[in-house]
C-alpha cells in the first residue's frame, strides 16, 4: 500500500514514512492509494471474530509489509485492550461507548496505535525521536498516555496554562518518564504557533528527529475504522439497516467510518453531528465550503471551523457532492438543545450523555423521525465525567469518578512553566538533546 499527498506535489510514500512525517512535504494529507475490499467472510461471520482479529484483518492491508504480522498482532491487541460496548438506550437507538480507555475519550485508540507503530519504526534509530504536540485538552492526554514508556520516543506536550480542565491537566502532567508537560503562559493558538515554529527550525531538525502526533497522521486516523466494525458486530438484528451518527469536529473519526463503508462494511448511512460550528452542514446544504473561525461551545472537542479531514471525505467520493449525499448528511445542534437533551435522556432513560454524545443522540433522533424501523447508533465519544462542569449542574448530582481517574487525581502535577515566546521552547528542547 502506498499513500499519496492530496496536494499531489509530493511523491507517494509507504505507511512507515507517512507515520513518521505525518504531513506530506507539500502540506497535503496522505491518502491510501487504494481502498482494499474487506473479506466477505469477516462480514458474514463477524460475531465469531475477536476484536483483535477484526483489527488485524482490517488494518493489515493499510500497513502493508512495513510491520511483520507478529508485531502488528501485538500492536493491535495493545490498541483495543478495553471494552467498546453497544448499549441499547431505547427502541431503535443504541450508544457505542468509546470512552472506556485510559483517558476516557475515543482518541485513545488512535494514539495507542500510532505510538506503537512509531515505536516500531524507530526501534533502530541511534537518535531519540521527539514527538512535539500542542493541545487544548483531549489530544494531549491521549498522546501522553499512548506514548508513555514507548522506548526511543520522548514526548513534549505544550498546553495553555489555566485553560484546560482539572481532569485534563492531571492526565497531561502526571506521567513523568518520557512525557514532559510544558505549561505555556498563553493561549492554545500560542502553543500551536510555537510547535509550528519548531517544525520549521532547521537547527532543531539537524540536532534531533522531530515528529508530530496530530490527528491527520494516518496511523491515528486509520484504526478508528475499527469502531464501526465493532458496532456492526454487536447489532442483534442485522437484517435492518444501520445508521450511525458521529459527533464531529475535525471529521477524522467519521471519515474513518466512511472509509470502512467504502470497503464493504454494511452501514446504510452516516450522520455528521456538529455543534454550532456548522461549516460542513452549510456545505452539504449549499455546495459552498467556507471555513469559519471556531466558536466556543459545550462540546468543545468539536469546536473546529475548518475541519482538516473533510478533504479526505471529498476524495472518497471523488469530490462529487451528489454522491457524498448518498452516504452522508450533516446536522448542527446548539448548546441549548444539547443541555435539554442531556437532561431529558437522563430522566427518561437513566442514561447520562456527555455534551458530544448528546449532539450525536439528537442528530440521530432527527433522522429517525423520517426513517423508522432501523438500527440507529450514535457514538458516545467521551465519558460524561470529563465534562462534569456541564453535566453535574444539569442533573443536580455528582458524577462518580472511575477508579483509574481517582488514582490520577491524587498524583501531583509536574510541569515546566514557559512563556509564549518560541525562543524559550527552543532553548528548552536544545538543552535536553
Ligand atoms: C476529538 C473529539 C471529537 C471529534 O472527533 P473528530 O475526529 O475530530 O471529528 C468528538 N468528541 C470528543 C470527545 C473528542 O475528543
Amino acid at each position: 500500500m502506498h499513500y499519496f499527498s492530496l496536494n499531489k506535489q509530493s511523491p507517494p510514500v509507504s505507511f512507515r514514512e507517512a507515520t513518521i512525517v505525518g504531513q506530506a512535504p507539500d502540506k497535503g494529507l496522505y491518502f491510501p492509494g487504494s481502498i482494499p475490499a474487506v473479506d466477505i467472510n469477516l462480514i458474514r461471520n463477524i460475531e465469531s471474530y475477536s476484536n483483535e482479529k477484526i483489527g488485524f484483518e482490517v488494518l493489515r492491508p493499510y500497513v502493508g509489509n512495513t510491520i511483520p504480522d507478529e508485531q502488528l498482532h501485538n500492536i493491535i491487541s495493545e490498541t483495543v485492550n478495553f471494552p467498546i460496548p453497544l448499549i441499547p438506550i431505547h427502541e431503535n437507538v443504541a450508544s457505542l461507548e468509546l470512552f472506556h480507555g485510559n483517558t476516557l475519550a475515543f482518541k485513545d485508540v488512535g494514539a495507542r496505535f500510532m505510538s506503537r507503530c512509531l515505536g516500531y519504526f524507530v526501534r533502530d534509530y541511534d537518535k531519540k525521536v521527539t514527538v512535539l504536540v500542542a493541545t487544548s485538552g483531549d489530544t494531549g492526554s491521549a498522546v501522553a498516555d499512548g506514548f508513555y514508556n514507548v522506548a526511543g520516543i520522548d514526548v513534549i506536550i505544550l498546553y495553555p496554562s489555566g485553560k484546560v480542565s482539572s481532569v485534563q491537566e492531571k492526565q497531561l502532567t502526571t506521567h513523568g518518564n518520557n512525557i514532559t508537560a510544558l505549561e505555556v503562559k498563553g493561549t492554545f493558538d500560542d502553543c500551536q504557533q510555537m510547535v509550528k515554529n519548531a517544525f520549521a527550525d532547521e537547527v532543531l531538525h539537524k540536532k534531533l528527529t522531530l515528529t508530530s502526533a496530530n490527528s491527520i497522521n494516518v496511523a491515528r486516523w486509520l484504526p478508528q475504522q475499527l469502531f464501526y466494525y465493532f458496532a456492526y458486530k454487536q447489532v442483534k438484528d442485522k437484517s435492518k439497516d444501520i445508521v450511525i451518527a458521529v459527533p464531529s469536529g475535525n471529521f477524522g473519526n467519521i471519515c474513518a467510518g466512511l472509509l470502512a463503508k467504502c470497503a464493504g462494511l454494511p452501514i446504510k448511512h452516516f450522520i455528521a453531528a456538529c455543534n454550532a460550528n456548522d461549516t460542513v452542514p452549510v456545505y452539504m446544504q449549499t455546495g459552498k465550503y467556507h471555513a469559519k473561525k471556531a466558536v466556543a461551545t459545550l462540546s468543545n472537542a468539536m469546536d473546529v471551523g475548518d475541519p482538516s479531514n473533510f478533504i479526505r471525505i471529498q476524495q472518497l467520493f471523488n469530490h462529487s457532492l451528489p454522491s457524498l449525499k448518498e452516504h452522508l448528511q450533516a446536522t448542527t445542534i446548539n448548546d441549548e438543545a444539547t443541555k435539554e437533551c442531556i437532561l431529558s435522556v437522563y430522566h427518561q432513560y437513566h442514561y447520562l450523555l456527555d455534551p458530544h454524545g448528546a449532539v450525536g443522540y439528537l442528530s440521530l433522533q432527527q433522522y429517525l423521525q423520517g426513517h423508522p424501523g432501523i438500527n440507529g447508533i450514535f457514538l458516545e465519544t467521551a465519558h460524561p465525567v470529563k465534562f462534569f462542569d456541564v453535566v453535574e449542574p444539569l442533573i443536580g448530582k455528582q458524577v462518580e469518578l472511575p477508579s483509574s481517574l481517582k488514582e490520577i487525581m491524587n498524583k501531583s502535577k509536574q510541569t515546566t512553566i514557559i512563556s509564549n515566546q518560541y525562543e524559550e521552547l527552543r532553548s528548552f528542547i536544545l538543552s535536553r538533546s
